[in-house]
């Protein structure tokens, strides 16, 4: 996949823009100024995986609170600033990585000055969020919105897609004549639709980076659909340097879809297993959703390599579908058919499929750590085993 060229910044020790890898972001839900809780929240996100973590700082308690904050993690810290400047200012001072600003929302802007002035000094960037709840007309910029709106006309809600391009446009005005320009932006709507509208546009328009979202996306059930149906056209296109996905639940959540978004488009490496399964039908063969789950969470907890594993409701479909896996278990009769690098391992009863199906994915990380073999090598490529046989009608796939 090309990915379009954007300039780079650098927040913390993590590079945003050009072939640097996507990053994972996410946003603590806790309040900033309870640093135990805060840090805690931080370290849960580190776990799952987010490369930067952002926080609000409505209040001065909050900012005050983050040199103990930035003392006990170590990850980027971004400050998420909204309407008082002088929180950013408190925040540059503790030492965060990098702040995120709606100039939108700090009416002078001689304030605005005084927060990129200080981001310069500090050499953090800003990132330039607007977001669709806060677009403001402005009389001196209708000139630039009509002009935009007539450009957006054919789409659904042009005109506030033509709103959103002109707010950013005088936003960089303002850091331009500071000839400041560590930046990275981003417009968020909550239709997914407009969300891939604008960022094409900001892509074909400005060469910073984009941090791509979906704003105010529900929860999580349609927030992460609404969120990964928008992003993954995005990535898919090239566009997008750094990520949050995001919606009403815990956090930890956000940054596993937003990692296991990028795993499947081919953009990150991935950590741990990938397990792969069939949805269950008719043919189905053992209690799979139950299965499904443990072995999830199993291999969550104890398989670090990117072991594919296939776990298959009967042997009907099943090798055909997990071809490509280095371990699969295919279901027949109550029982478990196990391959290990193409090779039938085993054959156990339904209770005892999880425990030997996680013993033969350790022993193989074992022995890929080891060096006597590689993941990908001799997988599943078999035909369905003797044990199929009264199974071996003409199956036909969900
Ligand atoms: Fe699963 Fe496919 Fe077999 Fe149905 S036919 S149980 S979906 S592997």
């Amino acid at each position: 996949m090309n990915r379009r060229k954007t300039r780079q910044i650098c927040v913390g020790g993590v590079t945003i823009g050009g072939d640097a890898p996507i990053s994972v972001q996410s946003m603590t839900a806790g309040y900033t100024h309870d640093v135990d809780e805060c840090v805690a929240e931080i370290n849960k996100l580190v776990h799952a995986g987010a490369d930067i973590v952002r926080v609000a700082v409505p209040e001065k308690k909050d900012t005050a609170a983050l040199p103990e904050i930035l003392a006990q993690v170590n990850v980027p810290i971004v400050a998420d600033v909204h309407f008082h400047f002088k929180r950013a200012l408190e925040a540059i001072e503790a030492g965060v990585h990098k702040i995120r600003l709606n100039p939108g929302n700090i009416g002078d802007v001689e304030q605005v000055n005084a927060v990129i002035d200080a981001c310069k000094d500090a050499e953090i960037p800003i990132r330039i969020g607007v977001n669709e709840g806060s677009v403001v007309e402005r009389k001196d910029k209708q000139k630039r919105q009509e002009e935009l709106a007539s450009f957006f006309s054919d789409r659904k809600h042009g005109h506030l897609l033509a709103m959103m391009i002109a707010k950013v446009e005088e936003y960089l005005e303002v850091f331009d004549a500071r000839d400041f320009h560590n930046i990275c932006l981003s417009a968020k709507l909550m239709d997914a639709r407009l969300v891939i509208d604008i960022y094409e546009e900001l892509s074909k328009r400005f060469d910073y980076p984009l941090h791509l979202g979906v704003t105010h996306a529900g929860p999580r059930e349609t927030g992460s659909i609404r969120s990964i149906s928008a992003l993954g056209s995005l990535l898919s296109q090239g566009i997008g340097d750094t990520i949050r996905i995001s919606y009403a639940s815990d956090p930890v959540f956000e940054v596993e879809d937003g990692i296991e978004l990028l795993n499947c488009l081919g953009l990150r490496d991935r950590i741990g297993a990938e397990l792969i399964a069939c949805p269950s039908c008719g043919r189905i063969q053992v209690d799979l959703f139950t299965l499904v789950d443990d072995v999830r969470n199993q291999l969550q907890n104890e398989i670090e390599l990117p072991i594919k594993v296939a776990v298959m409701g009967c042997v009907v479909n099943g090798p055909g579908e997990a071809e490509g896996a280095d371990v699969a278990v295919f279901a027949g009769d109550r029982r478990g058919i196990i391959y290990v690098q193409g090779q039938r391992v085993a054959n156990v009863p339904e209770e005892e499929i999880l425990e030997r199906l996680l013993h033969e994915c350790k022993e193989l990380q074992t022995r890929v750590l080891d060096g006597k073999t590689k993941l990908g090598e001799k997988a599943v490529t078999i035909t369905p085993p003797p044990e199929s046989q009264p199974l071996t009608v003409e199956g036909h796939h969900p």
